[in-house]
């Protein structure tokens, strides 16, 4: 079956109560047991089951099955965000004195949030992940962890997918990919030996902006008995599972960042359109980065579907679709004169919205980090990130044309 084929009939799937079609959202916190026994064995895992509501609850688990069958993985775990989903895995699975690397192209908060480890006696290096040679050369006696992105926001630098794979199987080593940007329509980590994948749910798999959310799903290609992060405690049944419920257990349970009833079944909702979205999206995303390439406005425009892409060849042979996203370096135009002037596109700071957004990069997501940092990540003051939206292609050539002009 197709993509969508698959993950619309989901929840009916998994046994709705009343028949249902959709999951409901169930706000109880809490779960009652006639026989005080099954309570205490769901409590010791011998029986599954609702307990209480920061650890599980049935609407989130509904998605978070559906995300396991969109990543072709084993289990998923839900987060109340991506950045939840990012930080608590890393908690969970790294100790003091260990050591992780990381893709230097980095979502701005990822980037942010991993500097911040250090301070917790946990070493990161960021290279540059388009090249494995790069990320070979940093791997150490403590490495537990490779961490990427597919697609980086906002230069669009694809990372070297399947040889990181190799070089994490060649070393033992756990490799992360945060499939955000692509999502599991356009890539399946699964396939270049990712030991886990993320997603934050608030961008394209959600899609309409009106709920935020995360995940992590184990795609069963790591082999967690080697890894000795892992507490005797959750030595326990499959070993694909054990990692997993480390996080659930460590990140979920203890750290409390937990999915919302309400959110999820948001996130489910759009999640059925997915693969329409994106199909539409990526397609006018095509369309406009060669239009704006000829334009004589536009200095340089970032987007891994076009031929001059550094990547150009590697994210054909990798991705369905090169996404949604680009960035471009105006010319002389002023980019907030540029940006005030668009009218169907929005000033904003999110991606993967049906509505076609944009952002200063310089002057607010990356601002923070200062000049150099900015410098070394290749972005411009210019430089201005789009994420596409599912308007009719027309109207938003229309509407770049008449900014530009
Ligand atoms: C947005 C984003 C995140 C964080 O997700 P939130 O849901 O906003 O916390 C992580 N990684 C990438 C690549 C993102 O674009």
């Amino acid at each position: 079956m197709g993509f969508t084929s698959r993950i619309l009939h989901s929840d009916r799937r998994g046994g709705i109560e009343h028949g249902a079609l959709h999951k409901p959202v169930h706000n109880a916190v809490t779960y009652a047991y006639d026989d005080a026994h099954d309570l205490a064995a769901v409590f010791q895992g011998k029986q599954t089951g609702y307990s209480y509501g920061r650890q599980v609850n049935p609407t989130v688990t509904a998605l978070q099955d559906k995300i396991s069958l969109m990543e072709g993985g084993v289990a998923t775990a839900a987060f109340s965000t991506g950045m939840a989903a990012i930080g608590t895995t890393l908690f969970s699975l790294l100790r003091n004195g260990d050591h992780f690397i990381s893709s230097s192209f980095l979502f701005g908060n990822t980037n942010s949030l991993f500097n911040s480890f250090a301070a917790h006696g946990i070493e990161v290096s960021f290279v540059d992940a388009t090249s494995v040679d790069a990320v070979a050369a940093e791997i150490r006696e403590n490495t537990k962890i490779i961490f990427v992105e597919t697609i980086a926001n906002p230069r669009t630098q694809v990372t070297d997918l399947t040889k990181i794979g190799e070089l994490c199987r060649e070393h033992n080593l756990v490799y992360f990919v945060d499939n955000t940007m692509t999502t599991p329509y356009l890539f399946q980590p699964k396939d270049v030996g990712a030991s886990l994948s993320i997603n934050s749910l608030t961008k394209y798999i959600g899609g309409h902006a009106n709920a935020l959310g995360g995940a992590v799903t184990e795609l069963a290609n790591y082999d967690w008995e080697t890894f000795d992060n892992i507490y005797d405690i959750y030595h326990k049944g499959d070993v694909s599972n054990w990692a997993i419920t480390q996080i659930k257990k460590k990140g979920l349970r203890d750290f409390g960042a937990s999915l919302g009833p309400e959110a999820a079944h948001h996130i489910s909702v759009g999640s059925d359109t997915l693969a329409l979205r994106l199909d539409r999206a990526c397609s006018n995303a095509r369309v406009l980065t060669e239009f704006l390439s000829s334009h004589p406005g536009v200095n340089k425009v970032y987007y891994p579907g076009l031929e001059d892409h550094p990547q150009y060849e590697l994210t054909r042979s990798l991705f369905k679709y090169p996404g949604a996203l680009f960035s471009i370096e105006l010319k002389d135009l002023d980019c907030f004169e540029f940006l005030n002037k668009l009218d169907l596109v929005i000033s904003t700071s999110n991606l993967g919205d049906t509505r076609s957004l944009a952002i200063p990069v310089a002057h607010t997501i990356y601002y923070e980090m200062g000049p150099e940092r900015r410098a070394e990540m290749g972005i411009d003051d210019s430089l201005v990130r789009f994420s596409i939206g599912i308007e009719e292609s027309e109207d938003l050539i229309a509407d770049f044309e008449r900014a530009l002009a």
